[in-house]
């Protein structure tokens, strides 16, 4: 299949190209277009067959939820069967933005596009893009992130195109995104509203609009036994091809453990690859050092991570260190998408001795 890839102004987005897409969607066909968060690949969520396709397209497990993306707050009361008083005040705070609402959906939603669940998650995206084209479709679009399962979402549609050129019709190129990690995702089912998925939208932030929130164990547990409530947390889904560990503790030990350990790797002919930032990547001497930004600005942090990601795996390197970067805001969300992409291999760095241990 030919892709097509139109490129859009995220200014002037032109109605003409949007269109276009609009007729695919409605057609039952798949679209990659870009959020605010990451590129989502969308489907028409209230058609079984279109949100297959999805599924297929990705190589994702069918068990796997998507996310419905809607326009209007009215869409949100078309597919669900109750509205907990949460979800309105969350809208007026948030929507449109990078948060995502799990309610009870109703008979209008398939079970394909909820993975088989009662329930459905739904964000009201604020990418003037994304917004255009759920409103031309006349569709709810039901997006995962565009990327093929197993690989690093997708923060620019070169990315998207590496995935799933040749496999989906339409790509909607509308540069870099915003944000950079996928949204958050708060379940209102539950008696007190959990937060399933860590985002841009913080604790601190739903607290501050809803009261009482708590963190489903299972995102934080290193421990696959304890299993996380959002089906596709449980998947070891941001995996680079290279071995990665997290090397955790004050700047200069870490820097020196991270020498200590690509020189170890350099001696058994290993490529090695190191995530720093702007003030440490001079300090490094692996193969391919790859800065995430200023740690000053966690918001570029964010915004780099999964490019850089799959950059290490263009490169060949066999193992990459990077540093940890639980920084004050959006650092639980950097780090939950580090840790399962390390597969929560975390060392503990030690200054003047090189040496670490594992924790
Ligand atoms: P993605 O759009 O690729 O970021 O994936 C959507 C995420 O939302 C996955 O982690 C899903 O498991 C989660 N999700 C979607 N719908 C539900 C739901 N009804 N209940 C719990 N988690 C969900
Ligand atoms: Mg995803």
């Amino acid at each position: 299949m030919e892709t097509k890839i139109y490129k859009l102004d995220y200014h002037a987005i032109d109605p003409e190209i949007i269109k276009e897409a609009a007729a695919v969607i409605r057609n039952g066909e798949l679209v990659a277009f870009p959020t605010e968060t990451v590129y989502g690949l969308g489907a028409n969520a209230l058609c079984s067959d279109a949100a297959k396709k999805i599924y297929a397209a990705k190589g994702r497990p069918s068990d796997n939820p998507l996310i419905v993306h809607i326009a209007k707050w009215q869409d949100l009361l078309y597919i669900a069967k109750d509205v907990p008083k949460e979800a309105e005040k969350l809208a007026k705070a948030f929507w449109p933005g990078p948060l995502t609402m799990i309610v009870n959906k109703n008979d209008r939603v398939p079970r394909e596009t909820t993975g088989g669940m009662d329930t459905v998650a739904v964000r009201m995206p604020s990418h003037p893009a994304a917004l255009a084209l759920i409103r031309e479709s006349g569709c709810l679009i039901a997006a995962p992130s565009a990327n093929a399962s197993g690989r690093p979402s997708p923060t620019m549609a070169e990315h998207v195109a590496e995935d799933l050129g040749g496999r989906i019709p339409v790509i909607l190129d509308g540069g870099e995104v915003g944000i950079g990690i996928e949204s958050t995702i708060i379940d209102l089912t539950e008696e007190i509203p959990m937060i399933l998925r860590p985002g841009y939208i913080t604790e601190e932030m739903l607290k501050s609009v809803i009261g009482e929130v708590r963190i489903d164990p299972g995102i934080i547990a290193a421990d696959s036994a304890v299993k996380p409530k959002a089906p596709g947390m449980k998947y070891r889904h941001y995996a680079p091809r290279a071995d990665l560990k997290i090397v955790d503790g004050s700047k200069d030990a870490v820097i020196e453990t991270i020498n200590a350990l690509t020189e170890e790797q350099q001696k058994q002919e290993k490529k090695v690859g190191v995530i720093g930032t702007d003030e440490t990547a001079a300090c490094y001497r692996g193969d391919l050092i790859l800065s995430v930004g200023s740690r000053e600005d966690e918001d570029e942090i964010a915004r780099q991570m999964y490019r850089i990601l799959r950059a290490f795996d263009e490169s060949g390197v066999d193992v990459i260190y990077s540093e940890s970067f639980a920084t004050p805001r959006i650092g639980q969300a950097i780090m939950n998408r580090l840790l399962k992409a390390a597969g929560h291999q975390v060392l503990m760095a030690q200054q003047n001795n090189g040496g670490r241990k594992i924790v």
